[in-house]
């Protein structure tokens, strides 16, 4: 595996693979690798022949009240585990090349994203659609591979790289769990062993909501009701949101009709620690 830091090298080695021919799999992350990350890179690794694997903590997509500063970071591991999973190149950008003095261009995608996470975390998408903007400018990869994980941004995502025309297809791998439900993240290091516990409650409730809807239950209502019970019966958890909505436009929907592609998603609060999870139901 190769290791680039800088931009123009980047590209340089993303020019040489694309002139020989070679399909170029990109996985964007913020390091510190779990299980989920590496899955996308076998995926990537499955419909192309180099992939690169991108660390970056950007600071640009962190609210100023937000962990950037804090965010795990282990460089050594990562390099490690993203050889381990069939990465050709890991490339680990800087702060101060990526955002030089003088930085002012932003891609910003409407409407999406003034919803779940985009209410709560403002300019948190714009900091995403931008800095993959320019990681596909410095990789240059034929197909792209992000997590279910985070379901709005592969949303936005996918929407910036349309109306931007980036030639790139996007890819979305399943979420990746522990063996108890807990989606991995690596912000699942900053929870107490007591709130790893409650944790839990974020797949136990999405759990709850896909029975009822199997039971027919179909008011958007009585789904958040059940929902919000069993993470109110967690003392360390505390509500951002609970959404039942479409899963094209992210609309929060009323009743879920016959056909309906339906996104239950919640972000829930531990302390300072804010976890989200979800999952799609087509009925
Ligand atoms: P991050 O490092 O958190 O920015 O995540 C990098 C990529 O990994 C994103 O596309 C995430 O959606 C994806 N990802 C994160 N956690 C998981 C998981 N548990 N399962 C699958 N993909 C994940």
């Amino acid at each position: 595996m190769n290791v680039i830091s800088g931009i123009a090298e980047m590209q340089s080695a993303a020019e040489e693979l694309r002139r020989s021919g070679k399909r170029i799999g990109m996985v964007p992350t913020m390091g510190f690798l779990h299980e989920g990350h590496l899955s996308l890179m076998r995926i990537a690794r499955s419909h192309a022949d180099a992939v690169v694997t991108s660390i970056f903590v950007n600071p640009t997509q962190f609210g100023p009240a937000e962990d950037f500063e804090k965010y795990p970071r282990d460089i050594e591991r990562d390099t490690r585990l993203a050889a381990s999973a069939g990465t050709a190149i890991l490339f680990v950008p800087t702060v101060a090349e990526m955002y030089p003095d003088g930085y002012a261009t932003y891609a910003s995608v409407d409407r999406i994203t003034d919803v779940l996470e985009g209410k709560v975390r403002p300019g948190h998408f714009r900091g995403v659609a931008t800095v993959v903007a320019k990681l596909f400018h410095c990789a240059a990869p034929h197909v792209a591979v992000f997590g279910q994980k985070d379901a709005q941004q592969v949303a936005v995502l996918r929407r910036m790289t349309l109306d931007l025309n980036f030639p790139v297809e996007i890819i979305v791998g399943p979420i990746v769990r522990e063996a108890d439900g807990l989606a991995m993240s690596s912000r699942n290091v900053y929870l107490s062993p007591e709130e790893r516990r409650q944790s839990t409650v974020l797949h136990r409730s999405l759990a709850k909501a896909g029975e009822l809807i199997r039971a027919g239950e179909r008011r958007a209502g009585v789904l958040i009701g059940a929902m919000s019970d069993l993470i109110a019966a967690q003392a360390a958890a505390k509500v951002d949101y609970i959404s039942v909505a479409d899963a094209d436009t992210l609309k929060e929907l009323q009743v879920l009709a016959q056909g309906a592609s339906v996104l239950l998603s919640l972000a829930v609060r531990f302390g300072a620690t804010r976890l989200i999870d979800n999952s799609l139901v087509n009925l």
